[in-house]
């Protein structure tokens, strides 16, 4: 891929700039950048001049064995995605707060819901945090209100659902506390959830690349300590090999890493495998302030064969 001087030198100006928001404790307001419907090219280009997606910038982390025994003054967060009513067979380690980033049904059916909720009630933690993903079709009631005036025609087997059905299907969650676009304070960590990501095939929550999202991202509070979405960061565990794809949001990585800056960025969506460190799907990463988790159980067969992913955080100072 080829870039012109211009756009070279353009990228130099940006890093300057980016390396002065990043600085510990600045924080700028964040704008749609110019590659952001080109999430692909945006990689290569910010990696080719700013080297913004590999060391020392980046790093991988090792998944933390299960057994591995808590620090006294730390809280487990235990972080899943993508269990798309397949939750039989998963095997959940020890922990005090559980994390799942959406898809947790096939398409949100009242019945899937009810499902996920009882397993959620079988689970020993003292918080659970939930969000929805594009697969929880009934929780964006504006899609379902587009679908039913296109007849269902990509989803036929929501077509069965009456709207007195889904209407409260969030009621249904009686055994988390459900995120969507808000947030809660638990143990003093501030955690905010977000189900919206980039437009794929008109499922739910989707919307287009740039400002549509940016304004989502925007209602994050600066001084969000975890933030959960559905969808990775442009750059972060969002390698899709199949198409040769980075498919995460570029106004959502600049949201995390010249804004919110949160200590840990839990997601899903992209059920890949790691194949190389540029290319890795499920699994972690670092750049030093923030820890990415792409949590997906499921593997791209929908197999659920990825291990929940376990981290510890210092309990924040209470004063
Ligand atoms: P899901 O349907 O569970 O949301 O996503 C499952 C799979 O669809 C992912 O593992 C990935 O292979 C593919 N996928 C999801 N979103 C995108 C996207 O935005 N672009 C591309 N190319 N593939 C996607
Ligand atoms: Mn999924
Ligand atoms: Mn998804």
């Amino acid at each position: 891929m080829a870039f012109t001087l211009s756009e070279i030198m353009a990228a130099r100006r940006q890093q300057s700039q980016a390396q002065s928001h990043t600085q510990r404790g600045s924080r700028t307001a964040v704008e749609v950048d110019e590659y952001s419907t080109n999430p692909t090219q945006a990689f290569t280009f910010y990696n080719i001049n700013q080297g913004r997606f590999q060391p020392p910038h980046v790093h991988m982390v090792d998944p933390m064995p299960h057994d591995t025994p808590k620090p006294p003054g730390y809280t487990r967060f235990v972080c899943i995605s993508d269990t798309h009513s397949r939750t039989d067979a998963i095997q959940m380690p020890y922990g005090d707060v559980f994390i799942h980033a959406g898809d947790f049904t096939e398409l949100g059916l009242p019945s899937e819901v009810k499902k996920f909720n009882d397993w959620l009630g079988t689970l020993p933690y003292d918080i659970k945090i939930v969000i929805a993903g594009n697969h929880e079709l009934t929780f964006d009631q504006e899609f379902m209100a587009d679908l039913i005036k296109q007849d269902f025609y990509y989803f036929p087997s929501a077509s069965k659902l009456k709207p007195e059905n889904y209407e409260n299907v969030q009621s249904l969650l009686t055994n988390c506390i459900y995120l969507q676009d808000s947030e809660v304070t638990v143990r003093g960590f501030r955690i905010y959830g977000s189900p919206w990501q980039p437009w794929y095939y008109g499922w739910g929550f989707n919307l287009p690349r740039g400002q549509a999202l940016l304004d989502k991202w925007n209602q994050i509070p600066d001084n969000t300590d975890i933030l959960v979405t559905h969808c990775p960061p442009l750059g972060f565990l969002d390698w899709v090999p199949k198409k040769m794809q980075r498919v995460g949001c570029m106004e959502l990585l600049n949201t995390v890493q010249r804004r919110v800056q949160p200590k840990l960025h839990v997601f899903g969506h992209i059920h890949e495998e790691f194949t190389t460190f540029l290319c890795p799907g499920y699994g972690m990463m670092t750049d030093g302030t923030t820890t990415f988790v792409n949590a997906s159980a499921c593997t791209v067969n929908f197999l659920p064969m990825n291990a929940p992913i376990v981290f510890d955080l210092p309990n924040p100072r209470t004063t």
